[in-house]
Protein backbone atom coordinates (compact mmCIF):
# COMPACT_ATOMS: atom_id res chain seq x y z
CA UNK A 1 0.00 0.00 0.00
CA UNK A 2 2.21 2.70 1.23
CA UNK A 3 5.16 3.24 -0.07
CA UNK A 4 8.17 3.95 2.30
CA UNK A 5 8.62 7.26 1.29
CA UNK A 6 5.27 7.95 2.75
CA UNK A 7 4.81 5.77 5.47
CA UNK A 8 4.39 7.81 8.86
CA UNK A 9 6.31 4.98 10.80
CA UNK A 10 9.09 4.16 8.07
CA UNK A 11 9.86 7.88 8.81
CA UNK A 12 10.01 7.40 12.10
CA UNK A 13 12.91 4.68 11.58
CA UNK A 14 14.81 7.32 9.36
CA UNK A 15 14.63 10.05 12.13
CA UNK A 16 12.31 12.37 9.67
CA UNK A 17 9.87 12.31 12.04
CA UNK A 18 10.46 13.04 15.39
CA UNK A 19 9.12 10.01 18.06
CA UNK A 20 9.89 9.27 21.84
CA UNK A 21 12.38 5.97 21.33
CA UNK A 22 11.38 3.30 24.19
CA UNK A 23 13.96 1.16 22.61
CA UNK A 24 15.91 0.10 19.06
CA UNK A 25 18.06 -2.97 18.07
CA UNK A 26 18.95 -3.48 14.21
CA UNK A 27 15.27 -4.52 13.30
CA UNK A 28 13.25 -3.19 15.58
CA UNK A 29 11.76 0.26 16.92
CA UNK A 30 9.73 0.96 20.42
CA UNK A 31 8.40 4.26 20.51
CA UNK A 32 5.46 6.09 22.33
CA UNK A 33 1.96 6.39 20.76
CA UNK A 34 1.28 9.83 20.31
CA UNK A 35 -2.19 9.63 21.77
CA UNK A 36 -2.01 7.16 24.14
CA UNK A 37 -4.81 5.07 26.04
CA UNK A 38 -2.98 3.99 28.80
CA UNK A 39 -0.11 4.78 31.35
CA UNK A 40 2.26 2.60 28.98
CA UNK A 41 1.18 2.60 24.92
CA UNK A 42 4.03 1.76 23.37
CA UNK A 43 4.40 0.81 19.89
CA UNK A 44 6.29 -1.45 18.09
CA UNK A 45 7.58 -1.27 14.50
CA UNK A 46 10.03 -3.72 12.24
CA UNK A 47 12.43 -1.29 10.35
CA UNK A 48 11.46 -2.97 7.24
CA UNK A 49 8.29 -2.36 5.98
CA UNK A 50 5.10 -4.56 5.36
CA UNK A 51 1.67 -3.26 5.75
CA UNK A 52 -0.16 -5.22 7.94
CA UNK A 53 0.50 -8.19 10.18
CA UNK A 54 -0.79 -10.90 7.97
CA UNK A 55 1.51 -9.70 5.02
CA UNK A 56 4.28 -9.32 7.48
CA UNK A 57 3.59 -12.87 8.41
CA UNK A 58 3.56 -14.12 4.84
CA UNK A 59 6.38 -11.69 3.63
CA UNK A 60 8.86 -12.57 6.57
CA UNK A 61 7.68 -14.39 9.47
CA UNK A 62 10.74 -13.89 11.10
CA UNK A 63 9.96 -10.52 11.67
CA UNK A 64 7.00 -11.37 13.94
CA UNK A 65 9.94 -13.16 16.14
CA UNK A 66 12.00 -10.12 16.30
CA UNK A 67 9.01 -7.92 17.40
CA UNK A 68 8.07 -10.50 20.05
CA UNK A 69 12.07 -10.93 21.17
CA UNK A 70 11.69 -6.79 21.93
CA UNK A 71 8.22 -6.65 23.68
CA UNK A 72 9.40 -9.64 25.92
CA UNK A 73 12.68 -7.97 26.87
CA UNK A 74 10.94 -4.46 27.23
CA UNK A 75 7.99 -5.85 29.06
CA UNK A 76 11.21 -7.66 31.79
CA UNK A 77 12.82 -4.19 31.87
CA UNK A 78 9.89 -2.10 33.05
CA UNK A 79 8.41 -4.80 35.13
CA UNK A 80 5.18 -5.26 32.88
CA UNK A 81 4.60 -8.84 33.24
CA UNK A 82 3.59 -8.68 37.10
CA UNK A 83 1.24 -5.69 36.35
CA UNK A 84 0.04 -7.01 33.38
CA UNK A 85 0.15 -5.96 29.51
CA UNK A 86 -1.96 -6.20 25.97
CA UNK A 87 -0.82 -6.54 22.88
CA UNK A 88 -3.00 -5.35 19.93
CA UNK A 89 -2.32 -5.70 16.10
CA UNK A 90 -5.34 -4.02 13.78
CA UNK A 91 -5.40 -5.43 10.54
CA UNK A 92 -7.22 -3.13 8.14
CA UNK A 93 -9.42 -0.19 8.42
CA UNK A 94 -12.89 -1.55 9.64
CA UNK A 95 -10.39 -3.19 12.87
CA UNK A 96 -9.46 0.10 13.43
CA UNK A 97 -6.00 0.07 11.55
CA UNK A 98 -4.75 3.80 10.88
CA UNK A 99 -1.14 3.76 9.91
CA UNK A 100 -0.94 1.07 7.23
CA UNK A 101 2.88 -0.30 8.57
CA UNK A 102 2.72 -3.25 10.79
CA UNK A 103 2.74 -2.46 14.45
CA UNK A 104 1.32 -4.14 17.60
CA UNK A 105 0.51 -1.71 20.58
CA UNK A 106 1.24 -2.28 24.18
CA UNK A 107 -0.69 -1.00 26.86
CA UNK A 108 -0.02 -1.64 30.16
CA UNK A 109 -0.05 0.01 33.58
CA UNK A 110 -3.54 1.06 33.82
CA UNK A 111 -6.62 -1.71 34.55
CA UNK A 112 -8.03 -2.04 30.90
CA UNK A 113 -11.33 -2.11 29.92
CA UNK A 114 -13.57 -4.31 27.77
CA UNK A 115 -11.29 -5.39 24.56
CA UNK A 116 -14.00 -3.84 21.99
P1 LIG B 1 -3.55 1.87 14.52
O1 LIG B 1 -4.74 2.81 14.58
O2 LIG B 1 -3.79 0.53 15.13
O3 LIG B 1 -3.04 1.79 13.09
O4 LIG B 1 -2.42 2.52 15.39
C1 LIG B 1 -1.69 3.62 14.95
C2 LIG B 1 -1.24 4.35 16.18
O5 LIG B 1 -0.22 5.26 15.79
C3 LIG B 1 -2.32 5.20 16.87
O6 LIG B 1 -2.52 4.72 18.19
C4 LIG B 1 -1.77 6.62 16.83
O7 LIG B 1 -2.03 7.34 18.00
C5 LIG B 1 -0.29 6.37 16.63
N1 LIG B 1 0.45 7.44 15.97
C6 LIG B 1 0.08 8.16 14.88
N2 LIG B 1 1.05 9.04 14.55
C7 LIG B 1 2.05 8.88 15.45
C8 LIG B 1 3.32 9.50 15.67
N3 LIG B 1 3.78 10.48 14.85
N4 LIG B 1 4.07 9.10 16.71
C9 LIG B 1 3.63 8.13 17.54
N5 LIG B 1 2.45 7.49 17.39
C10 LIG B 1 1.66 7.86 16.37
Amino acid sequence: MNSTEECLFCQIVQGKIPAKIIYEDENVLAFNDINPLAAIHLLFIHKKHTDHLLAMVQQEVKQVVDLFSSINQVAKNLGLEKKGLRIVSNVGKTAGQSVFHTHFHLLSDKVLGPFV
